[in-house]
């Protein structure tokens, strides 16, 4: 059985800031940090390489996921012992990772590789995990839960920025449409749905910078913030 350590979980649509404020909460509170979308990212990047197209059936994806490795380790990414951490940044990866996260077979292979990295080598391990499902699906009994969103024109506009930082240059209207269509890809999966759990603290991040953000976070945290579980 695995133990738990303390989880610290948070969710929210793509550009709400969550693998900034994941880092620097995890830094803050000393605790280990743990990227999801980069997992699914780094499973896309596997499933391309073995020829699987969106269009392939469940069992194909299955075997194409057979003995693939996947690890995080002190923020970088490895696919079978490679490092993807940049690979998995192309707009490519990142439209492939968000069809194929919707499936099955995908989902279940990256649950119990999630679960696991809270408990190393049967120690507890504390950690800050960020994604879609971390506080409904993955970690449900979480110690501290989160949801961090941000208008579409500002998650829009931080992909913008995010990409001219990486030398990628994208317009604001395809910046736009690009959040959007994931937005509603991750919504409205039938498994594991982008959704805010009800125990989650709401946290609109559009006007806060992120040492604002982080300090709400941290005062959540420690129970001396405004009274936990907020509506949208
Ligand atoms: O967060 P990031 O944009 O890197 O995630 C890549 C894709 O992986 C997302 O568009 C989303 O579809 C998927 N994802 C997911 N569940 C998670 C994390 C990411 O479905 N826990």
């Amino acid at each position: 059985m695995i133990r738990l350590g303390k989880v610290v979980a948070i969710d929210g649509p793509s550009g709400a800031g969550k693998s900034t404020l994941a880092k620097s909460l995890a830094a803050a509170l000393g605790f280990e940090y743990l990227d999801t979308g980069a997992l699914y990212r780094a499973a896309a990047l596997a499933l391309r390489a073995r020829g699987v197209t969106p269009e392939d059936d469940d069992g194909r994806i299955a075997s194409a996921l057979n003995g693939v490795s996947i690890d995080f380790r002190e923020g970088r990414v490895y696919l079978d012992g490679r490092d993807v951490s940049e690979e998995i940044r192309t707009k490519e990866a990142g439209h492939y990772s968000s069809v194929f996260s919707a499936r099955k077979p995908v989902r279940d292979f990256l649950l119990p590789l999630q679960r696991e990295f809270s408990s190393a080598n049967g120690k507890n391990r504390n950690l800050v995990v960020e994604g879609r499902d971390m506080t409904t699906v993955v970690f449900p009994g979480a110690w501290k839960k989160f949801y961090l969103d941000a208008s579409l024109r500002e998650r829009a506009r931080r992909r913008y920025e995010q990409m001219a930082a990486m030398g990628k240059h994208i317009s604001m209207e395809d910046a736009m449409e690009d959040v959007a269509l994931r937005d509603s890809r991750d919504s409205s999966r039938e498994i594991a749905p982008l959704k805010k759990g009800e125990d989650a603290f709401y946290l609109d991040t559009t006007d806060l910078s992120a040492s604002q953000v982080l300090r709400k976070m941290v005062e959540v945290i420690k129970g001396c913030g405004p009274e936990k579980k907020n509506e949208k």
